[in-house]
């Protein structure tokens, strides 16, 4: 149940897939938020204030107190130093930006305005996660293997901006494997090689194959591929001197050697605002770059293959 005097008042910016899917739901089941409008160019949702800017909206409602950012990553920089100069809290959806460098100056920005701004990560709340990070503390791991391949037609069906600069491409759905990795390993990682599938004419990969190195000597191998119809395969495998752990769909289910395996219901979005709760109560920032960083290393470091053009 909402509390009306605590409960801060926040807008939606974006009404795509991902608002409609998750936020709206989380933010109607969080007792600390209250959604008091949206910004959509579309129309918005059936009952709720709509603005067609961010800067009327910022204008006309100086009580609305934060602002979940649900766009495509290529204009999120801009609405985000909006909402901080204009003194509102920020949640980022992921990637928190097309560059690294724009999120830096988010950082600094809602540093000196004394606001909170969360990078989320939706994966690192899937219910294998934090179990899988407990128990790799302190292992010794001897290999990593991510495969993530999904049918980009069934989940990204006519997002145009995901082909474009910017969007990511397969790193899209492949950054969440990444937010996985960096939260578990007991120590960094960085890529040392990469190889990333282009369809002919297209600004972003459709495939990519990377390699990291473990800060102790592993080797971590990771497939994206956006071509895979079927079954959907979201998984990470590490081998330790002391067993082995499999995530899989997504990090919901974990499968440890020798103990009890943990299935769970998607309950990511959740844990996304009870967080982002506790930020803005304590006016905090919560912004890990490691994942965009190993894209961006990948994007730097990859030799690029130009495959058959794609067509959605
Ligand atoms: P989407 O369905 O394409 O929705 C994005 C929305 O952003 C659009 O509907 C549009 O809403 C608004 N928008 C503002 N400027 C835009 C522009 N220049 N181009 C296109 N749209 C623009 O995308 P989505 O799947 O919700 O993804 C949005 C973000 O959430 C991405 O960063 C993605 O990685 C992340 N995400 C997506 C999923 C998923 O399952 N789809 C899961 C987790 C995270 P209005 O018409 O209302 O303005």
């Amino acid at each position: 149940m909402r509390c009306p005097v605590t409960a801060t008042e926040i807008a939606i910016v974006g009404v795509g897939k991902i608002a409609r899917d998750q936020h709206l739901p989380s933010i109607a089941a969080n007792a600390a938020f209250h959604l008091a409008a949206t910004v959509s160019r579309s129309g918005g949702i059936d009952g709720v204030e709509n603005h067609a800017t961010l800067e009327t909206l910022l204008a006309a409602r100086p009580d609305i107190g934060a602002v979940a950012l649900c766009m495509p990553p290529q204009v999120r920089y801009e609405a985000a130093r909006a909402a901080l100069l204009a003194g509102r809290h920020v949640l980022l959806e992921k990637p928190p930006g097309a560059t690294l460098a724009e999120v830096e100056a988010l950082k600094a920005l809602a540093a000196q305005k004394g606001l909170a701004l969360f990078a989320t990560w939706h994966s690192r709340f899937a219910a294998g996660v934090g179990p899988a990070r407990d128990w790799l503390a302190g292992k010794e791991i001897s290999k990593v293997e991510i495969v993530w391949k999904e049918d980009v037609r069934r989940w990204h069906p006519g997002q145009d901006w995901i082909w474009q600069a910017g969007g990511l491409g397969v790193f899209d759905p492949g950054i969440n494997a990444l937010s996985i990795l960096t939260e578990i390993l007991p120590v960094p990682a960085h890529v040392t090689s990469a190889m990333l599938e282009f369809p002919e004419g297209r600004d972003a990969p459709i495939a990519a194959e990377l390699r990291l190195r473990g800060a102790t000597g592993f080797d971590v191998q990771a497939e994206f591929d956006w071509r895979q119809t079927g079954p959907q395969t979201w998984t990470i495998e590490v081998v330790t001197g002391e067993g082995r752990l499999l995530l899989s769909q997504g990090g919901a289910e974990l499968d440890i050697e020798g103990e009890a395996p943990l299935r769970d219901r998607d309950h990511e979005y959740e844990g996304i605002y009870a967080r982002f709760a506790e930020l803005v109560a304590a006016a905090k920032i919560d912004v890990d770059l490691a994942p965009l960083t190993h894209v961006a290393d990948a994007f730097m470091l990859g030799r690029r293959v130009v495959v058959e053009p794609f067509e959605d």
